[in-house]
């Protein structure tokens, strides 16, 4: 049976680990190299990039999650997570650097302005909910990234291969479709 890793260090990993289990499949928190030794994908949460940065540098989990990326596990990040994967990052630092796209942090605006919005995802038959909260957008794409989603213009859910990117926050509004895709991506 498949283990999904929910990174824990700051942000709404709990919301993501109550839905990753109302799907059906295990959900564990990792917080250390050995409890993400033992799960074979990762989500990393919303919340706030800098202090997940700090806090993964801390506890030494950036070098074990670009080894295990690179090995092909899947990861999922939604909104501050999108940041952690991107290459580049205006207003911010790149951690992972593992997708090739440029965020702009805050780029939606301030926490009052958060909104909610369905987006059309590719291979996903219904309008995905999601919440937006004080989102990134995506500035440009490499080649490899295939953009999934686009909402006004921007693109909002990213793939590339084994990494899966979402601007805003499907896992607080009880949205299971991306969750489902990303468990359905092959190890
Ligand atoms: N603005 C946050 C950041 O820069 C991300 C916000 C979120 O995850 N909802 O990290």
């Amino acid at each position: 049976m498949t283990k999904t890793g929910i990174l824990a260090l700051q942000g709404d990993f709990r919301e993501h680990a109550r839905l990753v289990s109302s799907i059906g499949v295990a959900a564990v928190e990792v917080r250390t190299p050995a409890q993400l030794a033992d799960v074979d994908r990762l989500v990393i949460p919303g919340g706030e990039s800098t202090t997940i940065a700090k806090l993964a540098l801390a506890g030494d989990l950036v070098r074990p999650i670009r080894d295990r990326a690179r090995d092909g596990m899947p990861i999922f990040g939604t909104c501050a997570g999108m940041i952690v994967l991107a290459e580049r990052v205006i207003d911010g630092d790149p951690l992972l650097a593992l997708m090739d796209v440029t965020v702009r942090r805050n780029a939606y605006g301030r926490q009052a302005e958060s909104f909610e919005a369905d987006v059309d995802v590719d291979g996903i038959d219904h309008p995905v909910h999601g919440v937006f909260i004080r989102a990134p957008w995506i500035e440009d794409v490499g080649p490899e990234v295939r953009v999934l989603s686009s909402y006004e213009g921007r693109p909002v859910v990213l793939q590339q291969r084994n990494l899966l990117a979402a601007s805003f926050h499907p896992e607080l509004v009880g949205e299971t479709a991306l969750h489902e895709f990303f468990l359905s991506l092959p190890r």
